[in-house]
């Protein structure tokens, strides 16, 4: 789990809330059908699959 802030507002992978310049983040590599799929989550999204995958 990576920690930088991005460039630009971008919004959420699981929940859609929009992710401002600054704002601590979460990118999560998922695999989908298409291979390697990186998202960005909000802090909230990534603590919750963080559990989820521990
Ligand atoms: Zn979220």
């Amino acid at each position: 789990m990576t920690g930088s802030n991005p460039a630009q507002p971008h919004d959420c992978h699981r929940c859609g809330e929009t992710i401002e310049p600054g704002d601590v983040y979460g990118a999560l590599d998922l695999l989908d059908a298409d291979g390697d799929l990186q998202v960005m989550l909000c802090r909230t999204c990534s603590a919750a699959l963080r559990d989820f995958l521990d």
